[in-house]
């Protein structure tokens, strides 16, 4: 196992190019385990609609779920 130290990308959810500055646009929580995050290009992140439970999170600025 030996990967190469490159910069940590992640794959747009619009557009499925790979991104070295994704933007967090959701977080998944599934119903057992630790869900996961949903990124975006930089150019489709003002197009990515924000569900209601995360602008709950960060109006309150409280997270139900346990830190990893
Ligand atoms: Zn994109």
């Amino acid at each position: 196992m030996t990967a190469p130290a490159r910069r940590p990308v992640r794959m747009c959810v619009r557009c499925d190019r790979l991104t070295e500055t994704p933007v967090l646009v959701a977080e998944v929580h599934a119903g057992s385990g630790p869900g996961f995050n949903v990124y975006a290009c930089t150019d489709c992140a003002p197009h990515i609609p924000r569900p209601p439970g995360a602008l709950d999170l960060l109006a309150t600025g409280r997270h139900d779920h346990p830190a990893p």
